[in-house]
């Protein structure tokens, strides 16, 4: 039987602390409430000292969220732990996330604390959450660039203080995945060995490999992942939720593990998430993007598919992309097509319905099913047609006159 990977959203936390992606309490209790109809088994709500904002917010989250476990993040202070603690009052299921650096560099310019030092206030910490949570998570920051004895003997003092699960961060995306399932495997071995203890990863993309760790540390056998939606987070942000469930789900062959994701609602989560922090994800972003499922053949006239199979690993409707096969057919006219690209978001002028519909009906003619990621892309293959003659006289750019960005 596949093992199940667990999934912790922090898009409310660490997505939430980067830039332009803050969220007042109703916008965070939306998304907590979606991401309970997506079915994460995790959700941080916030960071409860951080501010009066995140307390009310995990304490809303947790008050209202009655299926997922909703966890706070905290320090090792006792005073951080006892707001994480009250802010959890009233949850069905609380988890206090308690944590504390481990790396020389952190220890050193950070914390100014010695290992020693940063030893007891790590196994006292654990002690208290554990006096007001069955589940403690503990996090060593900055893993990957600690001195692996030294990781080693702090997550071993947080499981002898009570810690269910240890999360080995890769706190400044700087780890390859070979290295990072070696770091994992050690931990393994070293800490966990038969004890009923998981081991959690939370991976950065920095290097823009936080998905490809988080699937390295399933491997050696991390059993939950900390991500979030549309990959916010901190600097380049967090592993993507979307490319993590995908990936184990399309090469289940690969990768045994399933998740507890329903995955029609990734797509209706991504565009909430975008439509809530007014920012939409990279038009390429990989299961979410507008693009990632418009196909070549939307572009070109030839190489059409006849069978999705041929470029298709998995379909839109799997992620919950809305399917406008009924909306746009081979027999939709000019009017229907220009009214829904006005939907979309684009106004497009006489001449430029003209040229579009023509690429429309040579694309209908050869495929059944035509999404809005296939007209966007006609767009771009029509502006680029029209754009050639003026290219080459150097300046003018045709500009498609876009409204709103695409929800
Ligand atoms: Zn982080």
């Amino acid at each position: 039987m596949a093992q199940k990977i667990s999934i912790f959203d922090t898009t409310l936390r660490d997505g939430e602390q980067s830039p332009g992606c803050s969220m007042n309490l109703d916008e965070k209790l939306r998304m907590a409430h979606q991401l309970e109809s997506l079915g994460v088994d995790a959700i941080e709500a916030g960071f409860p000292i951080a501010s009066e904002g995140d307390y009310a917010a995990v304490r809303a989250v947790a008050r209202e969220c009655r299926e997922a476990t909703v966890a706070a993040l905290c320090r090792t202070s006792a005073q951080d732990v006892l707001r994480a603690a009250a802010a959890l009052e009233g949850a069905a299921h609380p988890r206090i996330h308690t944590f504390v650096a481990t790396s020389d560099l952190h220890l050193e310019y950070k914390l100014k604390k010695t290992r020693a030092e940063v030893l007891e206030m790590t196994r006292l910490a654990v002690l208290l959450a554990r006096d007001y949570a069955e589940e403690v998570e503990f996090s060593a920051e900055d893993a990957t660039r600690s001195d692996v004895d030294y990781l080693c003997a702090v997550l071993a003092v947080a499981v002898e203080a009570g810690a269910r699960i240890i999360n080995v961060p890769d706190t400044v995306g700087y780890s390859m995945p070979t290295e990072f399932s070696k770091l994992v495997r050690i931990v393994r071995e070293r800490v966990v060995g038969d004890r009923n203890v998981q081991i959690s990863v939370h991976c950065h993309n920095d290097l823009g490999l936080a998905v490809a760790n988080s699937l390295a540390a399933v491997d050696a056998g991390a059993r939950q992942v900390e991500c979030t939606i549309n990959g916010i987070g901190e600097r380049a942000g967090n592993a993507s939720l979307e490319e993590i469930v995908m990936a184990m789900k399309v090469r289940s062959d690969q990768l045994p593990y399933e998740t507890s994701i329903d995955t029609h609602q990734i797509y209706p989560t991504s565009q909430l998430l975008s439509t809530i922090i007014g920012c939409s994800v990279q038009p390429n972003k990989a299961i979410v993007g507008r693009n990632a499922f418009a196909h070549e053949a939307g572009i070109h006239q030839h190489g059409m598919m006849s069978n999705p199979l041929c470029y298709e690993i998995m379909t839109p409707e799997s992620v919950g992309v809305p399917n406008n096969k009924l909306v746009l057919g081979k027999h939709s006219g000019r009017h229907a097509l220009a009214l829904r690209y006005e939907e979309l978001g684009y106004t497009l002028a006489p001449d430029e319905v003209s040229a579009a519909y023509g690429r429309f009906s040579e694309l209908a003619d050869r495929k059944k099913r035509i999404y809005d990621q296939d007209l966007i892309a006609l767009l771009s293959a029509v502006s680029r047609a029209s754009q050639q003659p003026l290219c080459e006289g150097g300046a003018e750019v045709v500009q498609w006159r876009h409204a709103s960005s695409y929800t």
